[in-house]
Parts: C-alpha cells; structure tokens; sequence
C-alpha cells in the first residue's frame, strides 16, 4: 500500500478515497474524514513522526560515575 502524505491513493491513515466521487477534496483532505486528522495528529504528538537533530547533544549526567579521579 502506498500512503502518501499529499493525499494521493487516499487516507494516509486508513487508505480510503479522501475526495468524492467528482475528484473533489473532501473536508479533511488528505484524510477521509475528522477522525483520521486526530490519529495522525496523535501519531505527531506520540513522536512517530519525529526527526532527531543530529545536532543537539543528547542530556548529560554529570557527577554520576565518571569522575571518581579528581
Ligand atoms: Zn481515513
């Protein structure tokens, strides 16, 4: 299956057509209907789609363990 987030080949979330039988978008497009629009939003807000910034360094815990020399 091809889900895509532009809306082609229907819901991203469930697959089903997201326009009418005219081609016109629905309310909700790209999802088919409101409930679709809060489980992607969920999946957003769960972190599904988050992506990492390879940039920000990861919290360290300092004093713990690792100076035991000094
Ligand atoms: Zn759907």
């Amino acid at each position: 299956m091809t889900a895509r987030r532009d809306g082609k080949g229907g819901c991203p979330i469930c697959g089903r057509p997201n326009t009418d039988e005219r081609g016109k978008k629905l309310e909700h497009f790209p999802f088919c209907s409101a409930r679709c629009k809060l489980v992607d939003l969920g999946k957003w807000l769960d972190g599904e789609y988050f992506v990492e910034d390879a940039g920000e360094e990861p919290p360290r815990t300092e004093g713990e363990g690792s100076d035991t020399d000094r």
